[in-house]
């Protein structure tokens, strides 16, 4: 309930405080209050402030931003469909069935070593689960290709997996929640 939208110093949102995390950082002058949320206050015996909707970090924080790998995220990245066959599971309401689908390793744990697959179609060597080796499947596509390149199982992918941009993060992160008013004006997309 009334959380807090944290935009770095530059103004492109980092990611989403409750509100007593915003208090403690406002407190200790990491951040400037952007926007509030109207007429609500946060009242304790030694302070009463606005409720702060949106703060901004004082100094630009490189590392902040990026949108974090498991699996709620990665198959958001793939809008929680099958990536080889477009099978898409949802309910009566169109909201995904999450438990329908997998996380398919494209390259093998099988082919690692030491804990690195190179992937086929760049020759990087990135590790065995990461945003880049792992992709949403089905539960038969993820039988049915098995321990094998999806080209030997002869499967094709809709789309190589990779990791979100900033800007395809911040996407990601706001389609799962509902958007305050206040927060509007700082996202990159009307939610
Ligand atoms: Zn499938």
């Amino acid at each position: 309930m009334f959380d807090v939208l944290l935009l770095n110093a530059d103004y492109s949102p980092v990611r989403v405080l409750d509100w007593q995390r915003a208090v403690c950082m406002l407190l200790d002058d990491k951040v400037m209050r952007v926007a509030d949320y109207n007429g609500r206050h946060i009242r304790s015996a030694s302070l009463t402030l606005p409720w702060p909707a949106v703060i901004t970090l004082r100094r630009y924080s490189k590392h902040r931003g990026r949108l974090r790998f498991n699996r709620t995220n990665l198959l958001a990245r793939d809008a929680y469909t099958c990536q080889y066959c477009g099978y898409a599971p949802r309910n009566a309401k169109g909201q995904p069935i999450r438990t329908n689908l997998t996380m398919d390793h494209v390259v093998p744990r099988a082919l690692s070593s030491g804990g690195q697959v190179t992937l086929p179609w760049n020759g990087k060597k990135v590790p065995v689960s990461s945003w880049e080796n792992l992709t949403t499947a089905c539960r038969s596509c993820n039988q049915r290709k098995a321990a094998r390149l999806p080209e030997q199982a002869r499967m094709t992918l809709r789309a190589l997996p990779r990791r979100p941009s900033n800007y395809e993060g911040v996407r990601l992160m706001f389609t799962r929640r509902d958007v305050p008013e206040e927060w509007k004006d700082f996202l990159p997309v009307a939610a």
